[in-house]
């Protein structure tokens, strides 16, 4: 059997092609103004510089602009709070992007929970959270939403199917779950302090890697017919899951890279856009 490949990337294109139409109707109706993403890098971590590079590289694909807000490694909480409340209230600003992770003396949490929920594109607050998880209308978390997208696009049944979420980190594991529950899969969220991991593993008709640990899940452990979603990505193209043994006895796979990735960052503009066309 060879698997369906999960071509996130190709996905990311095809949604692309009809976000720029989108936004070019948005400049008409609005004297040529463009949706705008403000972007907050905090500090010179250079994977995260990368990141919000690439963001802002696919705002501008689409026509969108972006304000690029960096700012000092010493920054405080308090002067991120500030700068983000300059955001909430910027009328040409439709969504916010704070980088994760902030250096650790930031309340990350607090300045998440700042951002205004209907900017809240990268969907990181407590609030879009709570109602994404109460299947009301939010903006998902980029990574996990933008699996679900790839999930719909290739119309992968969920509904009874048994999901194994490896990871519960805010961004991404525990929305995961979330999500994949309001799709009617029964889900088992995995972390640090499971016990008999590779035993939960074998019974997933869906399993999520997000542990970010590279090739952590191993291929033994993985049930032949199974959807394999991988969300991590290492040096050397390899994601959390072992994918190599796989691909000739699984259902369906994202390939890493070319898989969840790049529906990453289509979700971020996908929901930036959405929100100018609210609020334009
Ligand atoms: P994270 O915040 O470090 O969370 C990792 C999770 O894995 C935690 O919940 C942790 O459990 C769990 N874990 C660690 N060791 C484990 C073990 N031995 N057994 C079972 N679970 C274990 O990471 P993250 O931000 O969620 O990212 C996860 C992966 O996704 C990384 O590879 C990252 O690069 C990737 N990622 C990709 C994108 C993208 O755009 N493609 C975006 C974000 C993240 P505890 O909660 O118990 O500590």
């Amino acid at each position: 059997m060879s698997a369906l490949i999960l071509d996130g990337k190709a996905l990311s294109l095809e949604s692309e092609a009809d976000l720029t139409q989108r936004v070019a109707a948005i400049k008409e109706q609005n004297n040529g103004q463009a949706p705008i993403l403000a972007t907050i890098l905090v500090g010179a971590d250079p994977a995260s510089a990368t990141y919000v590079k690439m963001k802002q590289n696919a705002c501008k694909r689409i026509g969108m602009e972006s304000i690029a807000v960096e700012m000092p490694s010493t920054t405080s909480t308090r002067e991120l709070l500030a700068k983000i409340d300059e955001l909430n209230i910027n009328p040409n600003c439709h969504g916010i992007l704070l980088q994760h992770p902030v250096p650790s003396q930031i309340d990350e949490r607090a300045c998440f929970d700042q951002i205004d929920i209907a900017k809240d594109v990268d969907g990181v607050t407590c609030h879009g959270f709570g109602r994404m998880a109460m299947d009301e209308e939010a903006y998902g978390s980029a990574t996990p939403q933008g699996i679900m997208r790839i999930l719909e696009a290739y119309d992968i049944d969920l509904i009874g199917k048994h999901a194994v979420v490896v990871g519960r980190s805010p961004i991404l594991g525990k929305p995961m779950s979330l999500m994949l529950l309001n799709g009617h899969a029964t889900v088992t969220i995995c972390h640090s302090r499971t016990q008999n991991l590779p035993d939960l593993i074998k019974q997933a008709d869906v399993i999520v890697g997000a542990v970010g640990r590279p090739e952590f899940i191993q291929a033994e452990w993985i049930k032949d017919g199974a959807v394999v979603i991988d969300a991590g990505y290492h040096p050397g193209g390899v994601g959390d899951i072992e994918l190599g043994p796989l691909v000739d006895r699984v259902a369906a796979y994202t390939p890493v890279p070319g898989g969840v990735g790049p529906m990453t960052i289509n979700t971020l503009i996908q929901q930036s856009v959405i929100a100018a066309e609210k609020s334009l």
